[in-house]
C-alpha cells in the first residue's frame, strides 16, 4: 500500500475547506483501485476566520484530515514547508484549498509518477479572470528571470505539483527563510513532466495577493535566484567612472583651449542628480540582499506551531 499526502496551506478560507475536501475525495474509488492511502494536510496559516473550526469539523468525520495550525499568519510558503515536513507519503501533492488546483486531474499526475517521472507539475496556460496589470508583470517577471537565472521558473508554473518522496527530501534539505517555491522546485531538479489547463477562477472567498505583496514576493524570488543585479550595481560602477574620465578630459581641454568661463552650472547640477541617482540605485540591490542575508543568518524559525491534530 502507498500512501498519498495532500498538502493544503489555508489562509482566512472557512468558505472553502469542505469544499475541498468534498471534491478531492470524489477521487476516492481511484485511490481505492491503486491501493492508495491518503492524508489530508490542511495547513492553518493563521487565519482569523472560522477555518480552524472547519478543518475540525472535517477531521470528526474522518480522521484522515490532520490539521497543523500556526502561532500567526506566516504567509504561504511558510505553510507549504511545513506541510511537507508533516507529511509521511510516498508521494506528496501541494494543492490550494480554492479548487484552483483542480483535484480532477490527481489520476492523471500520479499516471505519471508510475511512469518512472519524479515530479508532476502544472502551469496554466491562460490568465482569463486576472487583472490586466498584474498579468502583464507576472509576464515581465518570469522573462526577467529567465534571463537572469540559472534556475528554470516557468511561467504560469503553479504550486500544485505531485512529487516522489525522494525530491520532497530534496526540498525539505533547502532550509533557506527567503523561500521561493517555484524557483525550489526547479533548483532541485528531477524529472518533471509538465502538466497544462487552463486558468480556473477561485471557487469562493477572496485572493489574498494584492499588487504590493506580489512585488515583494518577485523579489524574493530575484533576489533568492539570481545574483546579477549585484552584477548590474558594479556594471553601472564601472560604465560611471568611465564617463567621469571621459568629462574630466573634456573640461580640462575646454579650460585650456578657452580659459575659464563660469559657466554650466546646470550640466553640472544634471550630472550630479544622475550619478547620485544611479549610486542610490546601486545601493539600494546590495541591501537588498544584505536584507535577505541578514534574515537568512538569524536563523529564526520559518513557522510556529499553535496546534496540531
Ligand atoms: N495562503 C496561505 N497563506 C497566505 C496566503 C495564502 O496559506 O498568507 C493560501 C490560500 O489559503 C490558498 C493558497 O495559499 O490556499 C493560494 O492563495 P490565493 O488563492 O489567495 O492566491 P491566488 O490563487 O490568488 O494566487
Ligand atoms: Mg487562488
Amino acid at each position: 500500500m502507498s500512501l498519498l499526502s495532500v498538502v493544503v496551506p489555508c489562509y482566512n478560507e472557512e468558505e472553502t475547506v469542505a469544499d475541498f475536501y468534498t471534491e478531492l475525495m470524489k477521487n476516492e474509488a481511484f485511490f481505492r483501485e491503486k491501493d492508495m492511502e491518503v492524508e489530508i494536510l490542511y495547513i492553518n496559516d493563521g487565519s482569523g476566520d472560522n477555518t480552524v473550526a472547519e478543518i475540525k469539523k472535517l477531521h470528526e468525520k474522518d480522521e484522515r484530515v490532520h490539521m497543523v495550525s500556526f502561532s500567526r499568519n506566516f504567509g504561504k510558503e511558510a505553510a507549504m514547508y511545513a506541510g511537507l515536513q508533516k507529511s509521511h507519503g510516498d508521494y506528496v501533492v501541494i494543492m490550494d484549498v480554492d479548487l484552483q488546483d483542480p483535484p480532477s486531474l490527481l489520476p492523471e499526475m500520479i499516471g505519471y509518477l508510475e511512469e518512472g517521472y519524479d515530479s508532476v507539475a502544472t502551469r496554466r496556460v491562460s490568465r482569463k479572470g486576472e487583472p490586466p496589470i498584474r498579468s502583464f508583470f507576472a509576464r515581465m517577471f518570469y522573462r526577467l528571470m529567465k534571463k537572469i537565472s540559472k534556475t528554470e521558473i516557468m511561467d504560469g508554473a503553479r504550486d500544485y505539483r505531485l512529487m516522489t518522496r525522494q525530491m520532497v527530501d530534496a526540498i525539505l534539505a533547502m532550509p533557506e527563510y527567503n523561500r521561493f517555491t517555484k524557483g525550489i522546485f526547479g533548483w532541485v531538479g528531477f524529472q518533471t513532466k509538465w502538466l497544462e489547463y487552463e486558468n480556473v477562477e477561485r471557487a469562493k472567498g477572496e485572493t489574498k495577493w494584492n499588487f504590493w505583496k506580489l512585488f515583494l514576493y518577485s523579489l524574493d524570488g530575484i533576489t533568492a535566484f539570481s545574483t546579477v543585479p549585484l552584477m548590474f550595481a558594479s556594471l553601472m560602477g564601472v560604465l560611471f567612472c568611465l564617463l567621469a574620465f571621459g568629462l574630466i578630459i573634456f573640461t580640462i581641454v575646454r579650460k585650456l583651449i578657452f580659459g575659464d568661463p563660469v559657466s554650466g552650472w546646470p550640466s553640472l547640477v544634471c550630472i550630479i542628480s544622475l550619478a547620485s541617482g544611479v549610486q542610490l540605485f546601486c545601493l539600494g540591490i546590495v541591501g537588498q540582499y544584505l536584507s535577505k542575508t541578514y534574515m537568512e543568518v538569524k536563523n529564526r524559525p520559518i513557522y510556529l506551531v499553535k496546534e496540531e491534530i
